[in-house]
């Protein structure tokens, strides 16, 4: 039979050397403060094992109230992590209930019902294990499986916790006036010390994932605008074919260079980012928006007619010629033609939707600027409908 009190140390040794190998990579990345918070969590758990194990030696009220609070706590933390990296917000969600188990297990142990302290403690470990792998299932966005994982580690461990409490409960134990020394006591402190390292050692992976994906989103946003870049509309929609009810718009200030010229580069650049805005407004669900370069946009259309993807474009050159931005040479206003390109029945590429944008764009352009131009009903001859130009 394994003995306890090695049990117990050899969960406090391992830990600690988890904690401090996390503090180690938080400061490499300061950003990824989920990581400290998980090793914040650790740390009040190996006091609680320490504590826990001197209350095994000798049995003194005060302690066991201070060490079932730990457990509790340190669970806490972890789920509050857990909530950190997955970007949970409302973390009262997990604090309130948490807080007001603790109030209820020192109460108990106040009365002398030690035992249900244990339960109580026990009953609120197991619930915030199962939420950090309901949490993990439910809202990452990861390979699935390591969130499978993730998810069967805190799941085992919630298990074990809860045999603890079960075999207490079943027992009658409502009053111990020791530590509880039972099988599920033991096979806990196996399980706990197996997960708590696997779980540990997942946090580092997720970290590395979390970086991978941060990365990855940068190398696709526009720093000026913040919209995705080129080569985020070629990631989400370069593979993917156009059908009918699929628009690509390119948009392109007109005169931006004697913008530039007349005003200087800074407002060019407000310029750039007050149209960024319009199109934000404008791009709602289905509608994804990109700065392709200099002053050049495009937004991509789903599910759109050709009749509402003309009235979406138009609606956002008509919002944008009303902006005003003030300058030291006076209030200046721009303008923007756009292009629209549609996707055909047999599913166009985007590179042919893109040049068939471009194509009316140049139209638009021809025309005299500050309006937009549809592909298909400049292939229908129909002429150029100058309807967003100023007066
Ligand atoms: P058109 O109406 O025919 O489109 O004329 P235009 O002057 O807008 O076109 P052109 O392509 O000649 O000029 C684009 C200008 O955009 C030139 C370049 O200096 C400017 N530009 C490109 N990127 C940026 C940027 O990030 N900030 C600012 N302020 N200007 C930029
Ligand atoms: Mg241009
Ligand atoms: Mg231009």
């Amino acid at each position: 039979m394994l003995d306890f009190s090695s049990l117990l140390l050899a969960a406090a040794l391992s830990g600690t050397c988890l904690a401090v190998t996390m503090f180690a990579i938080w400061l490499t990345a300061p950003r990824a403060r989920f990581v400290l918070t998980v090793a914040c969590g650790i740390i009040v758990l190996v006091a609680h094992v320490i504590l826990f194990w001197r209350y095994t030696k000798e049995p003194d009220p005060l302690l066991c109230q201070i060490a079932l609070a730990l457990l509790s706590l340190g669970f806490l933390i972890i789920c509050l992590s857990a909530m950190q990296y997955l970007g949970v917000p409302d973390h009262r969600r997990a604090i309130v209930p948490t807080l007001a188990a603790m109030a209820v297990c020192a109460a108990f142990t106040f009365l002398g019902l030690d035992g249900v302290g244990f339960i109580v403690t026990y009953a609120t470990v197991t619930v915030l294990l199962s939420t950090i792998g309901a949490m993990f299932w439910v809202n990452g966005s990861h390979d699935r499986r390591i969130l499978l994982v993730v998810s069967f580690l805190s799941g085992t461990c919630a298990v074990s916790f809860a045999l603890c409490g079960v075999v207490l409960m079943a027992k009658g134990q409502w009053t111990l006036g020791a530590a509880p020394d039972n099988w599920a006591e033991r096979l806990n402190s196996v399980v706990a010390v197996a997960c708590m390292t696997g779980l540990g050692a997942l946090t580092l992976s997720l970290h590395h994932l979390q970086a991978q994906i941060e990365l990855k989103a940068e190398t696709m946003t526009d720093p000026l605008t913040g919209l995705m870049n080129r080569r985020g509309l070629m990631s989400l929609h370069a593979e993917r074919p156009f059908g009918p009810f699929m628009a690509v718009v390119m948009f392109d200030l007109d005169h931006f260079k004697r913008t530039n010229d007349i005003y200087g580069h800074p407002v060019g650049d407000q310029v750039l980012c007050r149209f960024a805005a319009v199109i934000r407004k404008y791009a709602r669900t289905g509608v994804d928006a990109f700065r392709l370069g200099g002053e050049e946009f495009a937004i991509v259309m789903s599910r759109m007619t050709e009749e509402r993807a003309h009235d979406l474009a138009s609606k956002i050159g008509v919002a944008f010629g009303t902006e005003i931005v003030p300058t030291p040479l006076g209030p200046l206003r721009s303008t923007v033609s756009g292009g629209i390109g549609f996707g055909g029945v047999d599913g166009s590429s985007l590179d042919e939707v893109l040049a068939e944008a471009d194509a009316a764009l140049y139209a638009a352009k021809r025309a005299g600027r500050n309006c937009v131009i549809s592909r298909k009903r400049m292939g229908k001859a129909e002429p150029v409908k100058p309807a967003l130009r100023s007066a």
